[in-house]
């Protein structure tokens, strides 16, 4: 039996409720702010910056939603991919300190503006999260980062729990203990992001879609964006296109300073009520501790399992595959379920694991580089641009101060992470 299902349209898109089109830009204007590319980040930093008075146009190349953002697993952390301890032991105290609080602030926005704008269907439950430990040295490290947490961040949000617990929680004996984070959820994503670009418009930014960034110029105080049918003279730009940025050479200062890395989900077809009920019982979502990490969630009895991986130029089917094998060996009560949607999106993961709100130059900003936990992160980032642009300083220390240059001899990083991942998988696959 054919039990994947080839299909480029993601969950998401299959069960939007809210569907948008906006126009194509053309002719020539003068503004305050263009926000270039159509995701979180760039939607939340359109509707901060038209809420501060700010008057501000948004181009996105395809449609909103299709880069990450509109792709992802839609889980809400305030996880970053470098660990607090690395942080401090890197930065200092203070600056992991700030990453936490940053952290917590971006689940914060994600669940003020869904009341706000009363986005119903986003779905959003703060439904906490489990990191369960696949051995027994990852399992030293989540009890090292408990300690850190509750001892140099005084948060008691997050919890050890035993076999049985993580057992019980997840619906599958694969782990010998966890984590559990309350302060943590999940949502609809492509709804959600539709939210913000409701909210964005009625706030008053103007949004553009299947409108590519040809350049970006600086001159004379101002800058000068160009399109296929028109031009923008902008007093602030921001560059918001993470690992979609070398669609065009507009982005390629950005492009050069991520790594792009392909992200695979698969969702099942809704599974019957004996089945679903075994799994992830009481709705949390989960994440292991694998180097190559697996998530899942349930959404209206599927079962929605993603992973990375894969540097494929598109939809990998091998990808697609390792992934149903993986979800059958976590979940065998799932066993010739039929795959209904299958997608793929990209990362943006940088050289320090952080993501990155800068200035490229006086008039030029970037946040990017979310390393695969861009839900929240990317939302509050938005919030933290407006701020900036607007001579509000946010307390976002590294992410505002560390260097994000293009990274050296970038031609040589791809293959070499390519052999680092086929190094991961064979560690994964043993448990090491
Ligand atoms: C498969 C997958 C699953 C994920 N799951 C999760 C998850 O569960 N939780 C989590 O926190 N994070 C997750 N992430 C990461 C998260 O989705 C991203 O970090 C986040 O969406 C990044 O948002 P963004 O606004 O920075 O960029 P994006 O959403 O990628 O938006 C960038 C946009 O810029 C546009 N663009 C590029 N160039 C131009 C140009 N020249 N002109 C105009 N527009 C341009 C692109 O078309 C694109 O729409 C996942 C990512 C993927 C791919």
């Amino acid at each position: 039996m054919n039990i994947l299902i080839p299909s480029t349209l993601s969950l998401w898109s299959a069960t939007s409720t809210s569907s948008q089109a906006f126009p194509v830009f053309e002719g020539e204007h003068t503004i305050d702010l263009v926000v270039v590319g159509g995701g979180f980040a760039g939607l939340s930093t359109a509707l901060h910056a038209a809420r501060k008075g700010m008057s501000c146009m948004l181009l996105e190349a395809h449609e909103v939603g299709f880069g990450g953002s509109g792709r992802s697993g839609g889980l809400v952390s305030g996880k970053f991919r470098a660990s607090f301890q690395a942080v401090m032991a890197q930065h200092g105290r203070e600056a992991a300190l700030q990453l936490h609080a940053f952290g917590k602030k971006a689940v914060d926005c994600v669940e003020q503006l869904i009341s706000e704008h009363n986005m119903t269907d986003a779905c959003y439950s703060r439904s906490g999260y489990i990191t369960a430990a696949h051995s027994s040295a990852a399992m030293k490290g989540l009890q090292t980062a408990v300690n850190w947490l509750e001892i140099e961040a005084l948060d008691h949000s997050s919890r050890l729990i035993d076999a049985e617990e993580t057992a019980a929680a997840l619906g599958t004996r694969s782990y010998l203990g966890g984590v559990f984070n309350t302060y943590a959820g999940h949502l609809h994503p492509l709804n959600y992001l539709r939210g913000l670009a409701r909210a964005a418009t009625v706030a008053g930014a103007q949004i553009f879609e299947h409108t590519p960034v040809r350049s970006i110029e600086e001159n004379g105080g101002w800058v000068t964006v160009v399109t296929d049918q028109g031009r923008i003279i902008a007093k602030q730009v921001l560059i918001s296109t993470d690992a979609y940025s070398n669609l065009t050479s507009a982005t390629k200062r950005l492009a050069r300073s991520i790594v792009p890395f392909r992200s695979s989900i698969i969702a099942t077809v809704p599974l019957n009520n004996n089945v679903a009920s075994t799994i992830l019982p009481r709705g949390v979502v989960a994440a292991d501790t694998k180097r190559l990490l697996r998530w899942y969630r349930k959404v209206d009895n599927r079962l929605i399992f993603g992973g990375r991986g894969a540097f494929d130029k598109d939809n990998s089917p091998a990808a697609f595959s390792r992934l149903y094998r993986q979800m059958q060996d976590i979940f065998p009560q799932v066993e010739g379920q039929r795959i209904e949607y299958s997608w793929s999106g990209l990362v943006a993961m940088t050289l320090d694991y952080l993501p990155h709100i800068v200035r490229q130059s006086d008039r030029v900003m970037i946040a990017a580089g979310f390393n695969g936990s861009g839900v929240a992160a990317a939302t509050y980032a938005g919030a933290c641009v407006a701020d900036l642009l607007t001579g509000v300083q946010p307390q976002i220390g590294i992410l505002q101060s560390l260097a994000f240059n293009p990274i050296p001899a970038r031609s040589l990083i791809d293959p070499g992470v390519r052999m680092l991942t086929a190094y991961y998988q064979f560690l994964d696959s043993w448990n090491l």
